[in-house]
């Protein structure tokens, strides 16, 4: 089958395995870069894929394509996305056992790309049942939804997803999809009320106004569709971009809710909210003679009123105005100034408003699909923010880094460490590859009582004069002289980049980044004050209501701080990966103009270290490709020895050996083990496989 590769796709290596200077950096680079202008995005290590962003339209994502990678084996023909998902729908059908494939790499990367490219390979090469036409068409729906709501143009991704997903793509026992199920976190709903200069709120907000029906932009109090008409959406100072047509996003997103399931009535409700958070960006406050707060822009209030479906007066006491507990249940309402209700609750509401909408609409996503009990297995995607560092890191990259932390450590267990275990089970003799166990930087986040996120709790817990500086403060003694923690204070000569007074660097594996406290507190509590809740639970938009439910103001327990939630929502994420067999596909941005052709060497090699590629090559190198117990593989290949065949009389162990003897198999191409034969390469399989067919 070698044959069915041109010269073309011969360029360089296409698997790193096959690398002669294997334990060059400058050699992995090469031959990417020789790939790269080629056309070649895709090399494995092994059975991971290394992607590098080709910035351009490619001609090798048709159906045709689709085909011809189905069913065929990983190494036949040139390295793909499609053969990465096929040998994962492959073993799930042949082994039964769970898949994930886990998509990484920074921010223009291509991972939701790639994940886009693995729903479009399952809905088309699967088998189909009655139903499972609108099944496929919910499932590649739910992105553009999906991304209209969480996604938006930054400095680095002009579709930059601001929150993380994973996809459950269930399966019948025929390997039909038959439902799906999402789970996202932590979206960036900070990006509401504030965006950098040069990036845009999320793509829905726009595309409302651009694309919007005449009579529904009407409704909603809208006329106005111009965006530097609304403050939440000017401070970017980026209403358009080249790339992005937002009137024709909006119809695909329109159609796509469609698909989803949401009839007219439930569209307008969601547009209700995205309207009422320009709205709510539009209201000022100002103080009366008696030095009392109102709002100044009558009109704002009555559009917020109407979209709420919450009384007017109401709604301009909820957000003016604090509720006191005093002396045991008597209730105090006191005016808020202006500043503190520009500082406060009126900042949140639109946020909680916003980002509890697009919870939902996952959730609904997920029930319109979801069909567990004739699930039999899964394929999990995951496409999750990587690794980020700004000039100004605060607590969101604090959130994101740590995530990337986990995965790693997740990839250090499922690859690294149980590779290196089996082969000591195994009583393999091999020399063991030296990596960096990140879990002590794992620890130092999420550890009870002395982790980050304790002593962040603790202080969110404290009332009186707890700040954001005394939360710094609590750090410094508690985690002061950890190898992976430094403040100004500790920083001595050795350390090269400054740290600032307000500020704390963690020594992540990646790389080090300083976070700036300032804020920490206030996102991590992330409280909506009761009375706001209060009002929105009786609002007269369906979704708002669902979404502020009554029950949850019965219940007296303090929600979960920000920090922990994100914290125990991983701890599940690591457990639903742990439980299946990982597929990797490591994503590489080439340039930061964001432009086919260009590839920037330093920004690559600072991608393949922190990926950990050349780790990963070092292990698979010095490991086996392929491992199977001895019965199977006398089982499948006895035919091809008259020694063998028809039954092997002895041990099973010595039929092996006689087998691959009679193969010509030669001593560096695989090792004997206790219950297993292992092979370093792939190729050497294939060979004996073809043999079979022959
Ligand atoms: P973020 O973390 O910001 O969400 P990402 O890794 O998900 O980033 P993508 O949105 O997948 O990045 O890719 C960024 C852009 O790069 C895409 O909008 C597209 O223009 C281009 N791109 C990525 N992968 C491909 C590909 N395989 N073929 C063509 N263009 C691609
Ligand atoms: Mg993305």
């Amino acid at each position: 089958m070698e044959s069915a590769l041109s010269a073309r796709d011969r360029v360089g290596v296409q698997d790193f395995l096959l690398l002669e200077n294997y334990n060059s950096e400058a050699a992995f680079i090469e031959n990417l870069r020789r790939r790269y202008r080629e056309g070649l995005i895709y090399t494995y290590i092994g059975s991971v894929l290394v992607s590098v962003n080709p910035y351009r339209e490619l001609e090798i994502y048709s159906k045709q394509n689709m085909e011809r990678h189905r069913g065929v084996n990983f190494y036949e023909i040139s390295p793909h996305i499609f053969a990465l998902a096929d040998n994962s729908y492959r073993a799930l059908r042949t082994e039964r056992r769970n898949q994930c494939i886990l998509i990484s790499g920074e921010s223009g990367a291509g991972k939701t790309e790639a994940s886009k490219k693995i729903l479009q390979y399952y809905t088309h090469i699967c088998p189909t049942r009655n139903n499972t036409h609108t099944i496929r068409e919910r499932l590649l729906q739910s992105n553009p939804v999906l991304e209209a709501f969480g996604n938006a143009k930054t400095l680095r991704n002009d579709n930059s997803s601001r929150f993380g997903k994973y996809m459950d793509i269930q399966f019948d026992y025929k390997g039909a999809p038959i439902g799906g199920h999402i789970l996202n976190y932590l979206l960036e709903k900070s990006r509401v009320a504030h965006q950098n200069h040069g990036e845009r709120n999320f793509h829905i907000f726009y595309q409302l106004l651009e694309g919007g029906e005449e009579p529904l932009l009407k409704r909603l109090g809208l006329e106005k569709t111009n965006p530097q008409h609304y403050h939440y959406l000017v401070k970017g100072n980026c209403p358009r971009v080249s790339s992005i047509n937002d009137k024709n996003g909006w119809k695909v997103v329109r159609n796509a809710l469609t698909i989803i399931g949401f009839n007219e009535e439930e569209i307008q409700e969601l547009m209700e909210i995205v309207a009422s958070v320009l709205h709510l960006g539009n209201i000022q406050f100002g103080e009366d003679e008696e030095g009392e707060t109102h709002i100044t822009t009558g009109p704002q209030l009555q559009y917020l009123s109407q979209l709420l479906g919450v009384d007017g007066s109401v709604l301009q006491e909820a957000l003016t105005h604090k509720k006191i507990v005093a002396k045991g249940e008597e209730v105090i309402s006191q005016y808020l100034s202006v500043c503190s209700v520009l500082l406060s609750d009126f900042n949140t509401l639109d946020l909680c408003l916003y980002s509890h909408a697009f919870c939902l609409l996952v959730d609904e996503q997920t029930d319109e699909v979801y069909y567990s009990s004739k699930c039999s297995s899964i394929i999990g995607l995951l496409d999750i923010y990587g690794f980020e560092v700004f000039q100004h890191n605060s607590f969101e990259q604090f959130c994101i880094n740590y995530c990337n932390e986990k995965l790693q450590q997740l990839f250090i267990e499922l690859t690294l460490k149980s590779e290196q275990e089996e082969y000591e089970a195994e009583g393999i003799v091999w020399e063991r590859v030296k990596y960096f166990n990140n879990k002590i930087i794992c620890d130092l986040v999420e550890e009870k009582h002395k982790g980050i996120i304790a002593v962040l709790d603790e202080e969110c817990l404290r009332r009186g004069d707890a700040s954001d500086i005394t939360f710094l403060e609590k750090l410094e003694d508690t985690l002061g002289g950890h190898a992976h923690f430094v403040t100004h204070k500790m920083a001595n000569g050795k350390i090269r980049k400054a740290i600032g007074r307000e500020e704390f660097r963690l020594v992540h594996y990646a790389g080090e980044v300083n976070y700036n406290v300032s804020g920490f507190l206030d996102k991590n509590n992330d409280l909506l004050y009761r009375h706001l809740k209060e009002v929105l639970c009786q609002s007269g938009n369906h979704i708002v209501s669902q979404c502020f439910h009554a029950d949850e103001l019965m219940d007296q327990r303090r929600p979960e701080t920000a920090a922990t939630q994100f914290k125990l929502s991983l701890a599940k994420l690591m457990e639903i990966l742990m439980s299946k067999e990982p597929s990797y596909v490591r994503c590489i941005k080439p340039n930061d103009a964001k432009q086919p052709g260009r590839f920037d060497e330093v920004l690559v090699r600072h991608q393949v270290k922190y990926l950990g590629l050349m780790e990963n090559l070092r292990v698979r190198r010095a490991g086996f490709a392929y491992r199977r117990n001895y019965e199977v593989f006398l089982e499948r290949y006895k035919s091809l020895c008259p020694d063998t065949w028809p039954n092997w009389r002895g041990k099973l162990p010595e039929g092996v050996a006689t087998l691959v003897k009679h193969l010509n198999y030669k001593p560096e191409e695989y090792k004997l083990g206790r219950c297993k034969i292992f092979i370093r390469f792939p190729r050497t399989l294939f060979v004996t496989e073809d043999a079979l067919e022959a």
